[in-house]
């Protein structure tokens, strides 16, 4: 059986890229985690179930999506067979046997997949050359405007622009950016979650050098909410740091200042270094800085691989 699967603590583009793949390629979509607040309210809003749990590799083929990174996907992956990954992150791993590899510097997985559809080349990908139905536009398109914060992220290309729009035709969505404010309203629900539900919103982790890396974000309207609950936020991080880390980076993104502050666990002098900037109180605000991928792991990297 092939499995489409997104990486864990899967975000909207994971989920929504995997049921939409699937239908192209005849597989099934599946999840490495609990859905978040924003993707359960497009899957209720467009009538899809959630993917299938998966929690070992063993017995299954797999192709990868929006992640090319074994410190991000299922822990025994060397134990199933993969056949491709589809991404727009940089490539943090090697594989021991050829594979399918698509991976763009777009704005999200999503556009990835609907640049291939409108260019009627699934079939490159060994998909069939299937009609987009309106639910499944409106998936890509909400993945698309999750991914990019509604366009206001660094990451955004002219491509995700474009084909948002071809996407929002489909699925009968005629203001993109009033659907993408009720998007980003869902995202910033966290008033009841407890200081670690929010802090594996958004969660990754990264190998530096041999160094573990761990990076948060909450994406938020309204930082209140998140504020409150700063002080717990960092100590359930001072508790994960315990899990063998160098570095622990939270970011509270203000969607509507464009900036992110960052709490820093670990390796202040690191952060400081790769950022040219020194913390107060183990945080500092980062004015312009949304994107972990583009704007926070890069020169993090470049610190710790000099
Ligand atoms: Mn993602
Ligand atoms: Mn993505």
């Amino acid at each position: 059986m092939l499995y489409i699967v997104g990486h864990t603590n899967p975000d909207t583009d994971s989920i929504c890229s995997a049921i939409v793949l699937s239908y192209f390629m005849d597989g099934a979509p599946a999840r490495l985690g609990k859905l978040n607040p924003e993707t359960e309210f497009i899957l209720k809003r467009f009538g899809i179930m959630e993917p299938e749990l998966i929690k070992s590799a063993k017995g299954k083929e797999l192709i990868l999506i929006d992640h090319a990174d074994k410190s991000q996907s299922l822990e025994d992956l060397d134990e199933g067979k993969l056949i491709g990954i589809i991404d727009h992150h940089k490539v943090g791993m090697t594989t021991s046997e050829p594979i399918l590899f698509i991976s763009k510097p777009l704005g999200s997985t999503a556009t990835v997949i609907a640049e291939l559809y409108f260019n009627n080349t699934m079939s490159f990908i060994g998909g069939k050359n299937k009609e987009l139905k309106p639910d499944l536009a409106g998936l890509l398109l909400s993945a698309i405007i999750s991914d990019t914060v509604l366009f206001k992220s660094p990451t955004t290309t002219e491509t995700d622009k474009e084909l948002a729009e071809k996407l929002a035709k489909i699925a009968n969505i005629e203001d993109i950016n009033k659907y993408g404010m009720e998007l980003l309203k869902a995202k910033s629900s966290v008033g009841k979650m407890s200081p670690e539900e929010i802090i594996s919103l958004d969660y990754k982790n990264f190998d530096f050098n041999g160094k573990k890396i761990g990076i948060g974000q909450v994406e938020v309207i309204d930082v209140s909410e998140v504020e409150a609950k700063k002080q717990l936020i960092y100590k359930a991080l001072e508790e994960k740091f315990k899990e063998d880390y160098d570095l622990i980076l939270f970011l509270i993104t203000d969607i509507m200042k464009e900036g992110s502050e960052v709490l820093v666990v670990g390796n202040n002098e690191a952060f400081e270094k790769a950022f040219n900037t020194t913390l107060e109180n183990n945080s500092t605000f980062l004015d312009g800085v949304m994107s972990r991928k583009k704007q926070i792991v890069p020169p993090l990297e470049k610190y710790y691989i000099k």
